[in-house]
């Protein structure tokens, strides 16, 4: 692939995915998120889904073969050629090194990792009322974004909507757990190469797409 490759880390319930499908529209790249490749691997029944369901839904990071497998696969798709936003990718530092060698194959680096920064406390509130519509994915949340008109998708205007297992309140305490051992850490990875931003991620959505907006624009394509 050829094209610029963004990170967005930051705990569950900052905004990643939010933020990397409104990257998707404002600049043309792809949204790579190896949560949903791993639900869609569950989904299907494939060894890896297979392996991968309960630890999901105990809220622990699945284990760094099966997501490099899942990664690796889909980053030799064509489209990933426009530049890639990688959306809860690389969690652990063996997933960092390993996604600098991929890199390195073809010659290139990760252009930013830009961290969402968010309180821990409001994360609780913000995944408890998240959901997605069955149809077309789109993301809504109970408080802070309802469709025009309730019960309808916006975007396809589809009546069904799925929550994620994974976010019932007693499992996410888990996932924030996880997220300060093992991810946390490659904030620090990503400053001492110099392409670290910090982004705050309590503002609202339009705030923190306007500021992501101005990284990714400066980011030389
Ligand atoms: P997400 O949709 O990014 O919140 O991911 C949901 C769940 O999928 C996580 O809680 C992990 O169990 C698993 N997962 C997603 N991405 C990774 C990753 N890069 N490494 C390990 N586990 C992951």
């Amino acid at each position: 692939m050829a094209g610029r490759v963004i990170i967005l880390l930051g705990p569950p319930g900052a905004g990643k995915g939010t933020q990397a499908r409104l990257l998707e529209q404002d600049f043309g790249l792809i949204q790579l998120s190896t949560g949903d490749l791993l639900r869609a691997a569950v989904r299907e029944g494939t060894a890896a889904g297979l392996a991968a369901k309960a630890v999901m839904e105990a809220g622990a990071l699945v284990g760094d073969d099966i997501v490099l497998a899942i990664l690796r696969d889909r980053m030799a798709e064509p489209d990933v050629a426009a530049g890639v936003i990688l959306d809860g990718f690389p969690r652990t530092a063996v997933q960092a090194q390993a996604l600098d060698r991929l890199l390195a194959e073809t010659g290139q680096q990760v252009d930013a990792a830009i961290s969402l920064e968010v309180d821990d406390a409001a994360m609780v509130a913000r995944i408890a009322g998240r959901h997605t519509c069955a149809g077309c994915g789109e993301g809504y949340h109970d408080d802070f974004r309802r469709p025009a008109v309730a019960g309808v998708c916006d975007r396809c205007g589809g009546t069904a909507f799925t929550r994620r297992a994974d976010d019932r309140a007693e499992t996410v305490g888990e996932r924030l757990r996880a997220y300060h051992a093992q991810t946390a850490p490659l904030i620090a990875y990503y400053d001492a190469r110099g392409c670290l931003a910090r982004v705050d991620a309590m503002a609202d959505i339009a705030e923190v797409r306007s500021a992501l907006a101005r990284l990714v624009g400066g980011v030389p394509a």
